[in-house]
């Protein structure tokens, strides 16, 4: 038997396959070690035939199986198959998508431990260490009546000296058994909940169909709800399933409520696992042991067999995008598994991409709704704020007056405030009154962050940190001048306005660590009145009943992103945000600051007028050309010398010329260009950015032409990036 064997070589631009003679046990998906040019190297077996295409005589046998049960299921190779042929990767690395690291390399070890158990019954037990032996005799007693129960446990409970002395003596059986490391939950009870009709009929609509579905439901609409009924009649059919959130998203609450509605059936994959974990949470799911999956973007590769339902919940959100190699799309995998296991996928969204609607209006999907929140609580009002009449009013500080006074009126009501600003710092920049200079990285084409309470400038494209100036370094002046607010100035503004209030900050500098953000949100949960001050983190999923208030303080940031897709993620993130308050009672006030009061995203977001922005949208997108209508690409090319990077791309830039002419009107826009950032991390940037009609085809032939290798020069093609930066 021959064993068509991946060769798992990392820095190789292709995939080396080749045939080895396979051992007796050899089975397909099996992790092995080959003879590789004088090497040994670790292999995966993805076929095995009676016979090979090449010189029987030269090929060398497998050293050894790595594992007696193959790792890599069969769902799991053919999606590496569709992730080669999809996202044009090599299979190795897609093999690396679907076992993460700590599995493929085996150095996390399995946890175990020691079970005791009576060896003998409880009479005999007693003859044999006599009546006197008190401390013994309560160990015997108490395994008689629960049977069972760890070494650890034991030991804690009663003398070690005395467990000890019954193991030697063979009353007590030691028995060693897997256990795993699971991550910690807390426990609550999450009642079921009587439906509503809107809900039951999702559920209904949505249960067992072999289809993809668009859930579309406002803000508090009891989304959670409908997806957990699914899952649990996934499981009473003996299948299992996977909802995928946004990691941002993936909080304490919703781990808490999937616990309690399905106890030990739930593995949850994020970020924030040790490798122990992940390892033992990647093994309950593969063991069958975990039947429902609930994890951000990659869990779309757990080892579930016999799926019944895939969830995307916050659909439009633009971490299911994959940015780092190697790319991929989840919603495209979450598609491929749906129709392979013959199961619904469901994509959640309040403000569902535009791409997605699209598809449900063409009837791709099947559009299902949810268009009032739970108990008929309405939609919290959106006041927009005009800026600039504050600033003319002489009112040049971050919050305006209206915002003020409701935060008031929300504290003096002994409420909760959420106060968003996508910025963390205390200042955007810095820079001289006098000369007009501006704190930049050395290695990066950006402005550098003050951040206060370090006392230092950091860049946040490639981490490093500078001292703060106190003075100009260019003309000496002292007249340092901070650009726009963030986070942590917010913060500092409210705690002097607000000295008696609580005030919590939730962005990527407040949350390292393990439970960062679980330790915030739980004392945010437990304090009334509190402020919560916070950056993208604080928008989705968060369900906290008392939260009444919500101020929106530098609207515009997202959306002068200039990038097709800012005026929907503006969108998103105004209805996101705002569907954070008034969860529970009618009491929701948002406050929206920004200097364009007029435009049509406030103006839809203001009336949650989700189809009235996508109408508009999809228009511009139409006579623009944008996506959905074309495909974007960009190539992007990078190097610490600016000359090699330009050089190669002209080079790269004149082949695309060639595809113009064969493609001709389809492929709408090409150009080569510098990169919005020029520089980041010591390498010059330059980018070919191109659009076409959507076509298999042409963006083959733009990998094609990308696939080249360059000394000191790396290429990367991006297929509708989420930004261009
Ligand atoms: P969404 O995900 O759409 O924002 P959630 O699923 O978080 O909404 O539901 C909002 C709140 O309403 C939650 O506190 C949830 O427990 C509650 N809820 C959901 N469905 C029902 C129901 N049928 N009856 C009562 N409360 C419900
Ligand atoms: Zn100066
Ligand atoms: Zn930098």
């Amino acid at each position: 038997m021959y064993a068509q064997v991946v060769v798992d070589i990392s820095n190789d631009a292709v995939d080396r396959v080749y045939d080895y003679l396979a051992l007796p046990d050899t089975k397909v998906g099996m992790r092995v070690k080959v003879p590789f040019s004088g090497r040994i190297v670790m292999g995966y077996v993805i076929n095995l035939s009676e016979h090979s295409n090449f010189d029987e005589t030269k090929i060398k046998p497998i050293i050894t199986n790595l594992e007696s049960v193959p790792k890599l299921k069969v769902e799991a190779l053919e999606m590496c198959q569709f992730l080669a042929k999809h996202f044009f990767l090599r299979l190795t690395d897609c093999i690396k998508l679907v076992l993460p690291a700590c599995v493929r390399q085996d150095n996390v070890s399995e946890k175990q431990s020691a079970i005791c158990s009576l060896n003998m019954d409880f009479d005999t037990a007693i003859s044999i260490v006599g009546k006197r032996a008190k401390s013994q005799l309560s160990i015997i007693a108490y395994l008689s009546e629960y049977g069972e129960d760890n070494l650890t446990h034991l030991n804690n409970l009663f003398s070690s000296s005395s467990v000890k002395a019954l193991i030697d003596k063979g009353i007590i059986n030691l028995s060693k058994i897997r256990t795993y490391r699971s991550p910690s939950v807390e426990k609550i009870n999450d009642d079921r909940k009587q439906l509503t009709a809107s809900q039951q009929f999702a559920v209904d609509s949505i249960k067992n169909v072999d289809r993809t579905f668009l859930l579309q439901g406002v803000t508090g609409s009891g989304k959670t709800e409908v997806y957990m009924n699914i899952i649990e009649d996934a499981l009473a059919h003996n299948k299992s399933a996977i909802m995928l959130v946004p990691e941002i998203s993936l909080t304490p609450q919703m781990m808490q409520r999937f616990n309690s509605r399905f106890p030990n059936n739930v593995a949850v994959l994020h970020s924030g696992l040790s490798e122990g974990e992940r390892y033992d949470e990647w093994e309950r799911i593969f063991n069958g042991e975990a039947r429902v999956v609930l994890g951000a973007r990659s869990a779309i590769f757990a080892p579930v067999e016999n799926i019944g339902v895939i969830i995307i919940d916050e659909e439009h959100d633009s971490s299911y995008i994959s940015e780092s190699n190697p790319r991929f799309n989840t919603h495209d995998v979450a598609e491929f598994r749906a129709r392979y296991n013959h199961c619904p996928l469901v994509l959640g969204s309040a403000t569902p991409n535009i791409d997605s609607y699209k598809k449900a209006l063409d009837g791709k999907f099947q559009l299902v709704r949810l268009p009032e929140r739970i108990n008929n609580l309405e939609m919290p009002h959106i006041e927009i704020v005009d800026m600039l009449i504050e600033v003319l009013d002489g009112n040049t500080s971050a919050f305006s007056r209206k915002l003020l006074s409701k935060l008031e009126e929300c504290i003096k009501n002994k409420k909760q405030a959420i106060l968003f600003i996508n910025r963390r710092g205390f200042a955007s920049f810095v820079m001289c009154r006098e000369c007009g200079y501006r704190a930049k990285c050395d290695d990066c084409e950006v402005s550098l962050v003050y951040h206060k309470e370090d006392g230092e400038l950091k860049c946040h494209f490639c981490g490093k940190r500078y001292r703060m100036l106190t003075n100009c370094p260019n003309c000496h002046s002292d007249k340092i001048k901070y650009g726009a607010l963030g986070t942590e100035r917010v913060c500092n503004e409210l705690s002097e306005m607000f000295p008696e209030v609580p005030i919590f900050r939730m962005d990527n500098d407040t949350t390292r660590g393990k439970n960062g953000h679980k330790t915030i949100l739980s004392k945010f949960a437990n304090t009334t009145p509190s402020i919560l001050v916070g950056t993208q983190m604080i928008a989705k999923g968060h369900d906290y009943p008392n939260v009444s208030f919500v101020g929106i303080l530098d609207a515009d940031v997202s959306l002068y992103n200039s990038d097709y897709k800012s005026n929907e993620r503006t969108f998103e993130l105004v209805t996101q945000v705002a569907g954070r308050a008034g969860r529970k009672n009618n009491d929701g006030y948002v406050v929206l600051q920004t200097y364009a009061p007029k435009h049509y995203v406030y103006r839809f977001a203001r009336n949650y007028d989700y189809e009235g922005f996508y109408d508009k949208e999809i228009n511009l997108r139409h006579t623009t050309m944008f996506p959905p209508f074309t495909t974007i690409l960009r190539i992007l090319v990078s190097s610490v010398s600016d000359n090699r990077a330009k050089d190669v791309t002209k080079k790269l830039y004149d082949a695309c010329q060639e595809l113009k002419v064969k493609f001709g009107k389809n492929i709408v826009f090409l150009s080569a260009m510098p990169a919005p950032i020029k520089r980041i991390q010591t390498k010059f940037r330059y980018q070919i950015l191109t659009r076409f009609v959507p076509s298999d085809e042409i963006i083959s032939d733009f990998y094609k032409i990308s696939d080249i290798i360059e000394k000191d020069v790396s290429i990367f093609v991006e297929i509708n990036p989420n930004n261009l930066r």
